[in-house]
């Protein structure tokens, strides 16, 4: 099989692009900006940037053609670079885009010796395989997509993710906006939940009237028991998922979970590799997965999807922090899958950076329309450039 090409060179860049009101919404009490430019939120107990921060990489061709990757940039983006521009870039120059299963496959074993599992090592290797996946189907002309078995979906289903207001009130009023604008699905996160996460699930179900799928992010923060007792009461405001009730660690208590409440546990958006997955897929520890393919790449993005399928399991992608690479992609390899009832929209990220890539891909009137152009169907615009940084 001739190669389709050989690569030529392999970068990653910091990307940091302001926002005006952070990510999961305006500071509360006690919560401020570091002076590195984080903020921790005691809600959750997990830190974030107060601007969107992304890894881009730009993998070029002998042909001159060039292919993007992203990955997560959200906290320490300097340890995912070094391990793209220094240890990984080298490795690949020569290699052919037109393998980027077998590529996969070989940096992940490159450092399982020293038992680099997931976390930052995983996260540059899910950039640089989008990238990889892209330089492929711009040398076919043809959208990942098809490469991957098939486009069953043009448009995907998006549910609202989030409602970024300081007060309960707003976040109702919000709510009420996004399903005059045509969406069925909207998720709150109870870490924000300042009046109660079961009064908050009650407002906006009052809000927002019946057929509405109302879900909620759970943040990790309960024991199974806890977890139980509050999703059943959340239940009887007819809860579309539940997800992220406990901590990842605990995979007994997903299980008890996921086998104690009466809709479905969504859980998945910190694993990176089937190997994660596989565990939780045989003691069925959820009912619905939320693979980030800024963690996963494409690659095991879709290995992920078709075992979810094989266990009767549904896809519902997860969508964080990002200027729209990654997300283009997840598009891509979500409409190669079956059971997909909705992709997250992370309305407050992807609205605001849409203008940094280009290509079709939108979202509205409940959809996203996934980009048709080749490769994953969208490049960054060159004022992209002005936000690298470090
Ligand atoms: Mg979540």
């Amino acid at each position: 099989m001739p190669a389709v090409d050989a690569i030529r060179s392999v970068e990653a860049f910091i990307i940091s692009i302001p926002r005006d009101v952070p990510y999961l919404g305006p500071l509360r009490p006690g919560e401020t900006i570091n002076a590195k430019g984080y903020i921790i939120r005691h809600g959750n107990r997990s830190i974030y940037p107060s601007t969107d921060m992304s890894v881009l990489v730009k993998i070029t061709g002998e042909s001159g053609r060039v292919g993007w990757g992203e990955t997560y940039g959200v906290a320490a983006p300097q340890a995912v670079t070094a391990i793209i521009n220094e240890l990984l870039g080298p490795v690949l120059i020569g290699r052919d885009p037109g393998q980027p299963v077998v590529i996969h496959e070989d940096l992940y074993d490159l450092m399982r010796v020293r038992g680099f599992f997931g976390g930052f090592y995983v996260d540059a290797l899910a950039g640089l395989d989008i990238a990889i996946w892209d330089l492929f189907g711009k040398a076919l002309g043809q959208p990942i997509s098809t490469l991957l078995g098939g486009r069953r979906h043009d448009r995907l289903p998006a549910y609202v993710s989030g409602l970024p207001k300081a007060t309960l009130q707003e976040r109702c009023d919000l709510a009420v906006e996004w399903v005059a604008k045509g969406f069925k699905g909207i998720k709150f996160a109870a870490a924000m939940s300042d009046d109660g996460i079961v009064a908050e699930m009650a407002a906006l179900r009052e809000a927002v009237g019946p057929g509405i799928h109302l879900c909620v992010d759970l943040h990790w923060k309960f024991t199974s028991g806890e977890a139980i007792r509050l999703i059943r009461r959340l239940e009887t405001y007819d809860l579309y998922f539940a997800e992220a009730p406990c901590q990842p660690e605990d995979l007994d208590g997903q299980v008890l979970v996921a086998r104690g409440i009466g809709v479905p546990l969504a859980l998945g958006e910190e694993w990176r590799t089937s190997f994660e997955y596989r565990p939780r897929f045989e003691r069925r520890a959820m009912s619905v997965i939320q693979p980030e393919i800024g963690h996963t790449g494409v690659t095991e993005f879709l290995h992920i999807g078709r075992m979810a399928h094989a266990f009767h399991i549904d896809t519902i992608p997860h969508a964080s922090i990002g200027i729209g690479v990654f997300m283009a992609a997840s598009l891509q390899a979500t409409s190669a899958l079956q059971r997909v009832p909705y992709h997250e929209y992370q309305h407050s990220i992807f609205d605001k950076n849409l203008a940094y890539t280009t290509g079709d891909m939108a979202c509205a009137n409940g959809f996203y329309t996934v980009p048709t152009g080749v490769g994953i169907g969208v490049e960054p615009v060159d004022a992209v450039f002005n936000y690298v940084v470090g």
